[in-house]
């Protein structure tokens, strides 16, 4: 079964050599019991490492089931000893967090598949029928040894190699086990068991004694085990089949599951710029939406040849901005600049703010709008009920107002309002109206306002003696520009002012909606960035904590490559672990996202649409991150020596 010749191997640190094997020649055939002795540093370990295909010596040959090994790649190696070896170690090695049927069953995600035993079949055979769900720190010692036997019969092995078994066990223990290993081995299973004590070898059938590297002596004390099974020649072509990717990776997930579970805050903390980057992905896109709708909804509001009168300097982002002086302006202007400038068809003067309305015991917050009934047909509103108020009204000062769909929903609910009388700010007003809902919700909730004749709004409600802006209808759209022109040319000769004043400002459609695209752009690029830093911060944080996470279970790597793993399954585990966490702080995000923008429409009125798109985009920047970033340290843990893996501490 085991033919090694002339195998050497020499460990080098800094300027010292130790030999740790020499010259070792031995054949071990089929059914055999070996007991490896010699003091400690003696190169049993080393040895036993190299015939379980852990670890590969300097020179020398080594056939192992007829297999030929010194040329095998890690992962032939690998396939080889998922299907040939089973491995005991002095200490265990079970994972801590997985009950003992799941570490029983660990070897069959490297297995071949189709063959092996069942878990629970195991833990029977080796007397544990009634702990299978205990979690090792359940288990005294001898338990965990006998676990681990169990989980190294899973793969069916033709070859058991025991590197100290009993070592930490009282000699009860150490008793169970011994016995265990003469059982399996009377099944016809090889074992090959290091030991330095003399009681425990009296348990094998030859004895092999080493010291500094090579052997000394090896004495036959009982006959080859004839019992068991015919042994399976096992080729090396079948050595690369695939395995289950997808079992694999749903025992992956579990087991990524898990350790998060282990690791709540830890985990938490590292999903946090995934977390805020997918949810401002989500925001932004959403944002980006409602802007344009609020675009539209603009579009849809005002007349196509509209321009707008305001006083003081207005900058791109809407804010007046004066500059020292502000120019203001009058009902009078309004009235005169149609007479002036004959491109101009008619002007609607308008104040703006804000107001308590009361009815009976019902109370409404609503934006008031003074103006006058010009206002109607430069903005394209239309009234669904009643009238809008007269000029005569407006002469009068009337305490009149027509009702925006939400006040009037507000407060008369289904019944009707004309007729009705309500108070705006304490003061009596008649309900003459209600306007149409307006439909597309733009930055601000375009039916919650309120409007009344302006001579009333400014000296009745408010208290202004100037407008706040006058909208200009222009005959055509070809003369918008020259209408800008006469208009400033008009407003400057008429207040007096410098040329390049700017104390005032006309703005027409163009630039109201490039000022809304500009706010939205901006917006959304704030977003993006934050979204691009939080996703890259959140990459490295998912980094970082993989790489201690690989750091932590070094030895936890090390014994899944003595189980059979590849490097490539390895690769797949912590990728997935990473891709858990990034999934996991992504989908929070998107929560996150859809909250700020149902938010934002529900207390801004802004139209914020979460899209099927945007979801897709979260998923795929929170796989896209996990895989980026948890590719270096996976591949950091798929290439561990499994030797140093184990022994890492
Ligand atoms: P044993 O199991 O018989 O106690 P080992 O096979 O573990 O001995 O080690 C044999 C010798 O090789 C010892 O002198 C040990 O110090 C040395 N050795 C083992 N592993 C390493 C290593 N990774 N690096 C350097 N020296 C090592
Ligand atoms: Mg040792």
């Amino acid at each position: 079964m085991i033919r090694v010749s002339h195998l050497n191997k020499t460990y080098r640190m800094g300027a010292a050599e130790v030999r740790a094997l020499r010259d070792v020649s031995l054949t071990i055939e089929r059914g055999d019991f070996v007991a490896i002795m010699g003091p400690s540093g003696s190169g049993k370990s080393t040895l036993l490492h190299v015939l379980g295909l852990l670890d590969v010596a300097d020179s020398g040959t080594y056939e192992l089931n007829g297999c030929i090994t010194d040329r095998m790649t890690d992962d032939e190696r690998a396939g080889l000893r998922s299907q040939t070896v089973g491995f005991v170690f002095q200490q265990f090695h079970l994972l801590p967090r997985a009950t003992a049927v799941e570490n029983v069953a660990l070897p069959k995600l490297y297995g071949p598949g189709t063959s092996g035993r069942r878990p629970a079949d195991l833990l029977d055979r080796v007397g544990l029928s009634d702990h299978r769900m205990h979690k090792p720190n359940q288990l005294s010692g001898g338990q965990q040894q006998r676990v681990a036997m169990a989980r190294a019969l899973t793969n069916n092995p033709t070859l058991l190699l025991a590197d100290e078994p009993t070592g930490n066990l009282d000699s009860h223990s150490q008793e169970e086990i011994l016995l265990l290993l003469e059982e399996l081995n009377r099944d016809g299973l090889t074992v090959v068991m290091v030991t330095h004590e003399l009681d425990v070898s009296r348990h094998a059938r030859r004895v092999i004694r080493m010291r500094d590297g090579a052997v000394v002596s090896d004495e036959r004390t009982g006959p080859v085990s004839a019992g068991g099974s015919a042994p399976v020649a096992k080729n090396i072509g079948s050595l690369s089949i695939r395995r289950s990717r997808w079992s694999a990776l749903g025992a992956h997930g579990r087991e990524a599951f898990r350790s998060l579970g282990a690791n709540k805050v830890r985990a938490g903390l590292s999903m946090l710029g995934i977390l805020i980057g997918v949810g401002a992905v989500v925001a932004m896109l959403a944002l980006g939406t409602g802007a344009r709708k609020a675009v539209e909804a603009q579009l849809s509001s005002l007349g196509a040849n509209l321009l707008v009168l305001m006083p003081g300097s207005l900058k791109t982002h809407g804010v007046a901005q004066g500059a020292g002086a502000v120019t203001r302006f009058t009902e009078t202007d309004a009235r005169d600049i149609p007479d002036e400038i004959h491109t101009v068809t008619q002007t609607a003067p308008s104040v703006t703010g804000a107001a308590q309305l009361v009815y009976g015991n019902k109370n409404w917050r609503s934006s008031i709008i003074g103006t006058v009934p010009s206002y109607a047909t430069l903005r394209a509103l239309s009234v669904a009920r009643g009238r809008f108020f007269t000029d005569l009204e407006v002469v009068q000062r009337a305490r009149v107002a027509v009702l925006g769909a939400t006040p009037a929903q507000e407060l008369f609910g289904g019944t009707d309002p004309i007729g009705e009388y309500i108070k705006i700010n304490r003061i009596n007003f008649q309900v003459v109206g209600v306007l149409k809902e307006k439909g597309a919700m733009g930055w601000r909730n375009q039916d919650d306002v309120v409007g009344v004749p302006i001579t009333t709004a400014m000296r009745r409600l408010m208290g202004k003696d100037y407008v706040d802006m006058i909208d200009v209808q222009v005959d055509k759209a070809a003369h918008l520009p020259a209408t800008e022109k006469a208009l400033r040319a008009y407003v400057i000769r008429r207040h007096r002012l410098a040329e390049d004043d700017e104390s005032f400002d006309v703005m027409n459609l163009a630039e109201i909606q490039s000022a809304f695209q500009a706010t939205s752009r901006t917006l959304s690029m704030l977003l993006a960035v934050i979204a691009a830093i939080s996703l890259f911060v959140g990459g490295i944080g998912i980094m970082n904590i993989m790489l201690v996470t690989v750091t932590e279970r070094t030895r936890e790597i090390g014994l899944r490559k003595a189980l059979g793993a590849r490097g490539r399954d390895i690769q797949t585990q912590f990728i997935t672990e990473a891709l858990v966490i990034s999934l996991v702080g992504g989908i929070s995000g998107l929560l996150l996202g859809v909250g700020v923008s149902v938010g934002l429409s529900k207390f801004a009125g802004w139209a914020a649409g979460v899209s099927g798109g945007s979801v897709a985009l979260a998923f795929f920047f929170s796989v896209g991150v996990g895989v980026v970033f948890g590719y270096w340290p996976a591949r950091k843990a798929a290439a561990l020596n499994p030797i140093r893996a184990l022994r890492y501490e």
